[in-house]
């Protein structure tokens, strides 16, 4: 039985999508929630409207700006009085195929891809971690990688390499934090039905994508949720250090 009542717990890029799915998971199981957005804040009441539990809140920030992952922290932490479990889940993905766009999409799709993916998850650790040592109660972090970083991204090749350096962050982090009793662990879906995923599995390649798959389709939300919670709970400590795959079997890396 996964054990995370009353800890106060960020969950970033939490409007919609997987984001979304993990608040929920967590506020069922009793922690109190602080719901990341960036712009839609409507989108994050209904998030915060559809949890179980009380003790919520809202936290608003662009995490491709560092200043405001300071703020951001700072925000949750007033809110929740305590920060245990951290989850760096706000991503993006660009298109950017090296054969066809000019340099400077090129750069602008590099750019705002790691500012996003890769520095924001840096930066809003480092203070989370520094409010996590204060503490000196340990605390959880877990990073939402992706498959692409294994298997390759080839029209988007600046999100598959954010997502490899978000894996060798969160390793690195591994070592660096368990003698403070601070876990990071991350998990790396193939596709899930979201949002982000919309243009592609309701295209003409929706059907490839399933099939990607020997269970002939892609993830639910909810799915990569029951995961991070497993990862965030008590006992899971020893898995330190570890990227799970959430992918039905369609990648299987070595
Ligand atoms: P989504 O687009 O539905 O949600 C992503 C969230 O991140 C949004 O709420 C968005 O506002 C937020 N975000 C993006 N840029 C931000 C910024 N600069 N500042 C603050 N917030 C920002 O996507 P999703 O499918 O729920 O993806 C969640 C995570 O899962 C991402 O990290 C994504 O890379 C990863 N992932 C998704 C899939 C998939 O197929 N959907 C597959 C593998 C990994």
């Amino acid at each position: 039985m996964v054990n995370v009542r009353d800890r106060g717990v960020l969950v970033t890029g939490a409007s919609r999508g997987i984001g979304r799915a993990i608040a929920r998971e967590f506020a069922t199981r009793g922690a109190r929630v602080a719901i990341h957005y960036r712009q839609n804040r409507e989108a994050a009441e209904e998030t915060l409207a559809s949890l179980d539990g009380k003790g919520h809140t809202l936290v608003q920030a662009d995490l491709a700006v560092p200043e405001e992952t300071r703020r951001l922290v700072h925000d949750a932490v007033s809110s929740l009085g305590r920060l245990q479990i951290l989850v760096n889940n706000a991503g993006i993905w660009e298109e950017h195929r090296i054969a066809s766009v000019d340099f400077e999409e090129w750069r602008s799709a590099w750019e705002t891809t790691i500012a996003t993916n890769l520095m924001g998850p840096a930066n809003v650790t480092y203070w989370a971690v520094r409010h996590m040592l204060a503490m000196g109660s340990g605390g959880r972090i877990v990073n939402v990688s992706s498959r692409g970083a294994f298997r390759g991204e080839p029209d988007g090749p600046a999100y598959g390499a954010s997502k490899a350096g978000l894996n060798a962050m969160s390793q690195s982090l591994a070592k660096a934090l368990a003698p403070h009793g601070i876990y990071v662990t991350v998990v790396a879906p193939g596709f899930v039905a979201t949002d982000m995923a919309a243009p592609f599995l309701d295209g003409p390649e929706g059907e490839n994508i399933r099939s990607q798959s020997p269970m002939g389709r892609v993830a639910r939300p909810e799915e990569v949720a029951r995961t991070v919670l497993f990862l965030a709970s008590e006992g899971s400590e020893f898995l330190t250090g570890t990227i799970v795959d959430v992918n039905g079997a369609s990648y299987l890396r070595s």
